[in-house]
């Protein structure tokens, strides 16, 4: 719905263990609240499924999402937004 994740990203290896990181394409990150990191991680978990009025009042942010699948590192890429 952004109009992101058409493209190739290039391998992203996991900071912490080096393996491949999967990658789990484009997702938006509410960046409207005051709770830092910890809200924008909520978001993320949130923004697949709100669809509420304050969303079209709220920033966000465009990112490309890459997950380690040996020890779940969580690595963000920025592609647009805010
Ligand atoms: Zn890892």
């Amino acid at each position: 719905m952004f109009g992101f994740g058409k493209e190739e990203m290039p391998a992203v290896n996991c900071p912490a263990c080096q393996s491949s990181m999967q990658d789990m394409g484009s997702h938006g990150i509410r960046m409207g609240g005051l709770t830092g990191i910890l809200g924008a991680g909520a978001a993320l978990v949130g923004g697949q499924m709100a669809d509420d009025a304050e969303e079209a009042f709220e920033k966000k942010m465009a990112v490309r999402v890459f997950v380690c699948p040996q020890c779940h590192e969580v690595s963000l890429k920025y592609q647009g937004g805010l």
